[in-house]
């Protein structure tokens, strides 16, 4: 549904969760292959390139094969190994550490996607706009952007609470015009 995608897309600041770039996809974090299931617990944002090169892997495989890489191809389309072993050891000394970090990076952005109120908050906002393509959310996306930061910002309030904020502001808004206009 839009409003899921949506809640996927911006959820860390809409940034793909294994690199610093935009999200444009969701990524099934324990893809089918392993069992993984199409469920939001499931379900992470992340950019074009890393979800395909993540493929069928899990998220410490993807990391140690493509973010620690040690191989690289030469100028005839060999691939070759770059490091030698001693130096190899050294790149994977701190493997354990960045694959736990980003294993922690993966459930606080789960826990951000998945929590009750933020969920509300897009499935009110959002839910009419039923089924959607992928590049209709991302536009889609970009549009909302400044409401869902502003909805961030007020912790995603209830849609009583935030009747009651839009309410205020016009009211606000109309005081002001009040006091601009001439005629008075
Ligand atoms: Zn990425």
């Amino acid at each position: 549904m839009m409003w899921e995608r949506l809640a996927v897309l911006t959820a860390d600041n809409g940034e793909c969760v294994y690199c610093p770039f935009a999200s444009e996809t969701m990524d099934h974090v324990v893809p089918f292959a392993l069992g993984g299931e199409d469920e939001l617990v499931n379900l992470v944002p992340a950019c074009n390139s890393c979800n395909l090169l993540k493929a069928d892997s899990s998220p410490p495989e993807f990391f140690v094969r493509d973010r620690m890489k040690t191989c690289f191809k030469t100028e005839d389309g060999l691939i070759g190994t770059a490091l030698p072993l001693d130096e190899m050891g050294e790149r994977f000394e701190s493997a354990s550490l960045e694959v736990h970090n980003l294993l922690n990076h993966l459930q606080r952005v789960r826990a951000e996607i998945n929590a009750p109120g933020r969920l509300a908050w897009f499935r009110h906002r959002f839910e009419g706009h039923g089924r959607a393509a992928a590049d209709a959310a991302l536009r889609m996306r970009e549009q909302v952007w400044p409401e869902v930061a502003r909805a961030k910002g007020w912790r995603y309030p209830t849609p009583t609470v935030e009747r009651m904020r839009a309410t205020a502001e016009a009211e606000r808004m109309a005081r002001c015009d009040a006091h601009r206009d001439p005629s008075r």
